[in-house]
């Protein structure tokens, strides 16, 4: 018998108001790992008043910002000591190899409380420069309750994105997960709340996008609606929050182009862009999915390319061995299938790959995939697949790699591979897009902004910027005039 998921609304397991669930599945297998409470409306409405509660009265809206601080640090630590758990929980759920969740996914997620925690307490406004009759200064207040709608890629790591420096500026939060991945969310909840989160300051309301999380991102108890997830999606959540004129903050799609110069370390440059592409699938908002290779190093560096690819490990995503687990679902793998026969119908050239593999153990598996030939026009090199299929396309100087490198809808990431130190920085300069990866790709800090231009969205999550999205600045005036001012009675 799968395991019950219920949703988390004010410090308690709750099934939904209609009683209904739905499966989330292991995609590793096919099989059914955990039933779960699906939820509408309705329980959103509970779970938003039950948040605005917690923001508005009791011991969250109370605490001193040094004991917000503590308390989060404590919370950190109750999720190191069950890393390995929520690695795993988080990999049974939407199939990241083991070493990537334990590795690299839930440390990173943790870290980002403890960035967040130590903010807690240096939150300032300031004093601004007026004449001596008055006083003029700022306040830096938590918005109220923000509503946070995740994707299913790197579930615990992309929650903590925004719960962290909502928590840390004393904001209280709703959490509708993706529907694929709602266990290693409701996971991470409950061992916040075990630390010792007071009632209804983080509550989590399962369900699908068009219903529970629609109902989020259009609920006047929302004051900032958080969101990562497809370009498509983020339209209709702008949509949404526009009705009660909320602020919104869009991490969306990306077709990140990555450059490689015959200047580069080639073993380097090949190893970097393996991991920008097969990293977690391909299932990256930022992964490295157009890669230009320099005409003058083209067969050197893609004769080493494609025969690491075929080396990559594909498995169990619980086998520390696994380099490559499966896709999320099924209907991303059609979704990969569909692209895939998109680029052999535009004429281009299949290297490696183009197959799902592993069919017998009913999961989702698919090989990584190079095309060549790929050109700008192309529907995989314009459209973002999200799954470990890589287009790649010549280009002769640098010029040229700016020029197509920039001929996209989209500006998440980036990367450069080069050993001259001139041409990486001007490289920066010139590309449209939120990260800019030199010698490296897919590197994430918690210190370090992250968020897109074009249509990859706006906002930024982690580093400092964050909390400017997480609080509203309230500007106060104190008149020190011995005298009182009397306009009309000059
Ligand atoms: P994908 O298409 O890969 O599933 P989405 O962007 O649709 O990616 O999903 C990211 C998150 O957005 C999920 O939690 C999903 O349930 C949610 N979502 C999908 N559609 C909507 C919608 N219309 N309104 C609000 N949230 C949505």
């Amino acid at each position: 018998m799968p395991n019950e998921y219920k949703h988390f609304i004010n410090g308690q397991m709750r099934d939904s108001l209609s009683g209904k669930t739905f499966n989330s599945y292991n995609p590793a297998t096919g099989e059914v790992n955990g039933v779960v409470a699906e939820g509408d409306a309705e329980d959103i409405d509970i779970a938003v008043s039950a948040a605005r509660n917690a923001f508005e009265d009791g011991p969250w809206a109370n605490m001193a910002p040094s004991d917000r601080m503590r308390l989060l640090n404590r919370a950190a630590l109750k999720l190191w000591e069950n890393a390995g758990y929520l690695a795993e929980v988080e990999s049974q759920d939407n199939g990241l190899p083991i070493n990537e969740t334990k590795m690299i996914a839930i440390p990173a997620a943790i870290d980002v409380l403890e960035f967040y925690a130590g903010l807690a307490n240096k939150i300032q406004g300031e004093t601004l420069s007026s004449p001596g009759n008055r006083f003029n200064y700022t306040l830096r207040e938590p918005v109220g309750v923000v509503g946070a709608i995740v994707p299913w890629n790197f579930p615990i790591m992309l929650t903590m994105w925004k719960l962290a420096p909502a928590l840390a500026a004393g904001n209280t939060v709703v959490i509708k997960p993706a529907e694929q991945t709602p266990i290693s969310v409701l996971e991470l909840v409950r061992l916040l709340h075990e630390a010792g989160l007071p009632d209804g300051v983080v509550n989590v309301v399962n369900g699908n996008g068009e219903t529970a999380g629609a109902a989020l991102s259009s609920h006047e108890g929302v004051d900032k609606v958080a969101f990562t997830g497809s370009t498509k999606t983020g339209r209709l959540i702008m949509q949404a929050a526009s009705q009660n004129l909320r602020p919104v903050s869009l991490e969306l799609g990306g077709k990140s182009p990555n450059i490689v110069f015959d200047d580069a370390t080639v073993e380097d440059a090949v190893n970097g862009s393996l991991f920008g592409i097969y990293f977690a699938q391909g299932q990256v908002c930022a992964a490295g999915s157009r890669l230009f290779v320099q005409e003058s190093i083209y067969d050197r560096f893609m004769d080493s390319f494609i025969a690491k690819a075929q080396q990559i490990q594909i498995g169990d995503p619980l086998k520390p061995t696994t380099q490559m687990g499966p896709q999320v679902s099924l209907e991303q793998l059609n979704t990969i299938e569909n692209y895939v026969a998109a680029g052999l119908d535009e004429g281009a050239k299949l290297a490696t790959g183009g197959t799902r593999t592993h069919t017998e153990s009913g999961g989702y598996y698919y090989s990584p995939t190079v095309f060549e030939d790929v050109t700008n026009e192309m529907t995989i090199a314009k459209e973002e697949i999200f799954g470990p299929v890589l287009s790649v396309i010549r280009f002769k100087d640098e010029e040229d790699a700016l020029k197509k490198a920039n001929d996209s809808i989209y500006g998440l990431a980036s990367g450069v591979w080069t050993n001259d130190i001139k041409r990486g920085h001007r490289m920066a300069r010139g590309i449209k897009a939120g990260t800019v990866y030199i010698n490296t790709f897919s590197m994430l800090d918690a210190t370090a902004p992250f968020g897109g231009t074009k249509q990859s969205g706006f906002g930024r999550e982690l580093g400092m910027q964050a909390m400017d999205m997480y609080t509203e600045t309230k500007n106060v005036w104190v008149d020190l005039s011995s005298e009182h001012m009397n306009w009309y009675g000059r």
